[in-house]
C-alpha cells in the first residue's frame, strides 16, 4: 500500500509515531414514552445531570480545562439552547431526537460561522449535545482512545480529548477541525501534536494502521513506507535529545551565545497555572490574562475576590516583577454581559482599554485590587489594546483615584507603575509619546492589524507573520524608543515562544521575553544558541 501524505494546518506542535485510531461517536438507544410533559422532564433531568457532571470536573480542573469546562455549563444554563427541543417535544418528538434536532441547527450555524473562533466553537457544541444524549439514554458516548495512538476523526471534542491518556505519546489528525478549538488548547497544554484541516480521510480499501504526525510542519503521512518511518524516527530522537537538554537548562538564567543576559518571564491565566512549578525557572512573571476571573457564570468577580488571586500569584512569585494586564474582553474574547455581540468587526471594536474605560464602575473595582495587591510584591500594571495616549492618561487618573481612595480609609495599598501594551500599530508608531512605564509587545494582535490578517483565520495565516519585516520594525521602534526613555520593553506575545524567530526577535534589541512555562527550557535553549 502506498502511503498517504496530506497536509494540513499546525494546531499544536511537535512530532508522534503511532497506531491509526479513529474515533466513531456511539449513538446510543433510548425508548421514548409517548407523553410529551414526561419527554419534557426527561430531557430537563438530563440537561441537569450534564451540567452537574460538568461542575463536579470543575472542582478537579485546573486553568484552560477549567475554563473550557466554564464555557460548557454557561452553555447548558443559557435556556436558549434548549427552547427549540422543547418546542419540537410538544408537538410529540421523542427527547433524544427533539434534542439532536435542535443542537444540529446549532452545530451548523456554529460551522458556517465567519468568524473561525465561532467556528472552533462547533465542537463544543457537540460535546454537550452527546452529553446530554448520553444522560438520556444512560449509555456513556464519549469514545474511548488507547494511550499512544494517532487519533484521526473529523473533529474532537474536549471531553473526548480530555477522556484519552495522552502521557504515553500519541497525537490528532482530523479532517477538519480548527487551530483555535479548546481541543487545540488543550492539545498544545499537554504537548500533544495536533494537526487539523487536512480534508476528507476517506480510505478506498483498508483504513491506513500507522501513521506520522508531524505537528512541525502540519502533515501527516499513513501508512509510510519502511524508509520514510525510519527518517522521521531518527527526527523524533533528535527532537527528543534536545528536549531532554533544555529541560535540564531550564533553571539556568537565560544567556545568548555572546554572554547576554535575556529575561524569560512567564506568560498565565491565573495562579492555577503556576501550581507545581518552580520560580526558579522564571524571572518573573510578563503577562497576567485576566479575563479568566471574568468569565465565571456568577457575575462579575468582586474586588475582594481579584485581590485574592493577584496575591496568590504576587506570593508565588517570591519578590519577582508580576505584570498584571487589566481585562482585555472583547475580539476573540468575548465575555457575556460585558462585552457587546452586535459589532461586525470585534477586533476592531470595544475590547481591551476601550471596554474597562466605557465600563468605568468595572474597572475602578479592579484598579482598587491591584492597588492593595500592590503593597505586597513588585506589581506592575499593563493596559491593553492602547492605541492613543489620552486612554493611558485617563486610565493613569483611575488609577491615582483609586489609589488615594483606599489611603483614605486606611486600607494597605500602593499606587503600581502603569504600562502600556503595544499590540495596535498607532502605539508602536508613536511610542515616545506616552508616558508609560513600561512597553509590552503583544505580537498577535500587533501582527494582525499590522498585517492584516486576523489571528484566527487560517486562510490568510500566511500573512499573519509576526518574522515580515513590517512587524519587525515596528518590535525595533518600540525597543529603541524604550532604551531611549530608560524604560522595559519585553514581548508577551506567542512569536515570543516561536523559536525560529529568536533570532530576528534578539536582533530588534529585546532583551525580555514572556511566554507560556511549557516553553520556557526551549526559548532558553535558543537563546543560548544565538550570538548577537
Ligand atoms: C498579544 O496580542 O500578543 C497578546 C499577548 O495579547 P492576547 O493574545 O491576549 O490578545
Ligand atoms: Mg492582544
Amino acid at each position: 500500500m502506498a502511503e498517504i501524505h496530506l497536509n494540513g494546518l499546525i494546531a499544536s506542535p511537535g512530532l508522534a509515531i503511532g497506531p491509526v485510531t479513529m474515533l466513531t461517536t456511539t449513538v446510543a438507544r433510548r425508548t421514548a414514552s409517548d407523553n410529551p410533559t414526561q419527554e419534557a422532564t426527561a430531557l430537563r433531568v438530563a440537561i441537569e445531570s450534564a451540567r452537574t457532571e460538568i461542575a463536579e470536573q470543575i472542582k478537579t480542573s485546573r486553568g484552560e480545562v477549567a475554563d473550557i469546562l466554564e464555557f460548557q455549563v454557561a452553555m447548558l444554563e443559557d435556556d436558549a439552547l434548549a427552547d427549540p427541543a422543547y418546542g419540537v417535544i410538544s408537538q410529540g418528538v421523542a427527547a433524544d431526537h427533539a434534542w439532536r434536532l435542535a443542537l444540529n441547527v446549532e452545530i451548523d450555524g456554529y460551522r458556517a460561522a465567519e468568524d473561525e473562533y465561532f467556528r472552533a466553537r462547533a465542537a463544543d457544541i457537540v460535546d454537550i449535545r452527546d452529553r446530554v444524549l448520553a444522560h438520556l439514554s444512560g449509555v456513556d458516548t464519549v469514545a474511548r482512545i488507547a494511550g499512544g495512538s494517532i487519533v484521526t476523526a473529523d473533529d474532537i471534542t474536549p471531553s473526548a480529548f480530555l477522556a484519552a491518556d495522552w502521557s504515553q505519546g500519541g497525537a490528532i489528525a482530523l479532517a477538519a477541525g480548527s487551530p483555535s478549538s479548546h481541543a487545540a488548547m488543550l492539545a498544545r497544554g499537554r504537548g500533544t501534536p495536533m494537526v487539523v484541516g487536512l480534508g476528507p480521510l476517506s480510505w478506498s480499501g483498508q483504513p491506513p494502521s500507522l501513521a506520522l504526525v508531524d505537528g512541525d510542519a502540519g502533515t501527516v503521512i499513513f501508512d509510510p513506507e519502511p524508509e520514510t518511518r525510519r527518517l522521521f524516527e531518527l527526527r523524533m530522537a533528535a527532537a527528543n535529545a534536545a528536549r531532554i537538554a533544555a529541560d535540564a537548562g531550564r533553571f539556568a538564567p537565560a544567556c545568548t551565545a555572546d554572554g547576554r543576559r535575556i529575561a524569560v518571564l512567564l506568560n498565565i491565566a491565573g495562579p492555577d497555572d503556576l501550581a507545581g512549578l518552580d520560580p526558579a525557572i522564571c524571572d518573573g512573571i510578563g503577562l497576567v490574562r485576566t479575563e479568566f476571573l471574568f468569565e465565571v457564570s456568577q457575575g462579575l468577580p468582586e474586588e475582594d475576590a481579584q485581590y485574592a488571586v493577584y496575591r496568590r500569584i504576587l506570593d508565588w512569585t517570591q519578590g519577582k516583577p508580576v505584570t498584571i494586564r487589566t481585562l482585555d474582553a472583547g475580539g476573540d474574547k468575548p465575555i457575556a454581559g460585558l462585552t457587546t455581540d452586535s459589532e461586525r468587526n470585534p477586533f476592531l471594536g470595544l475590547r481591551g482599554i476601550r471596554l474597562s474605560l466605557a465600563r468605568p464602575e468595572v474597572f475602578r473595582v479592579q484598579l482598587r485590587a491591584l492597588c492593595r495587591a500592590a503593597a505586597h510584591g513588585t506589581l506592575k500594571v499593563m493596559l491593553p489594546m492602547i492605541a492613543v495616549p489620552s486612554e493611558l492618561e485617563r486610565a493613569g487618573d483611575m488609577l491615582d483615584a483609586e489609589f488615594a481612595a483606599l489611603r483614605t480609609q486606611g486600607i494597605a495599598c500602593a499606587r503600581p507603575p502603569l504600562g502600556i501594551m503595544v499590540e495596535v500599530p498607532a502605539a508602536a508608531l508613536c511610542a515616545e509619546d506616552f508616558g508609560a512605564a513600561f512597553y509590552s509587545i503583544g505580537s498577535n494582535d500587533l501582527t494582525q492589524y499590522t498585517m492584516a490578517a486576523g489571528r484566527d483565520i487560517g486562510a490568510v495565516a500566511d500573512l499573519n507573520d509576526t518574522a515580515n519585516a513590517a512587524v519587525l520594525a515596528l518590535i525595533a521602534r518600540t525597543v529603541e524608543v524604550g532604551r531611549k526613555r530608560g524604560v522595559e520593553v519585553s514581548l508577551c506575545g506567542d512569536a515570543a515562544a516561536d523559536t525560529r524567530l529568536t533570532t530576528a526577535l534578539l536582533a530588534t534589541g529585546l532583551t525580555t521575553f514572556s511566554v507560556s512555562p511549557i516553553a520556557v527550557a526551549r526559548l532558553k535553549a535558543a537563546v543560548a544558541g544565538v550570538t548577537t
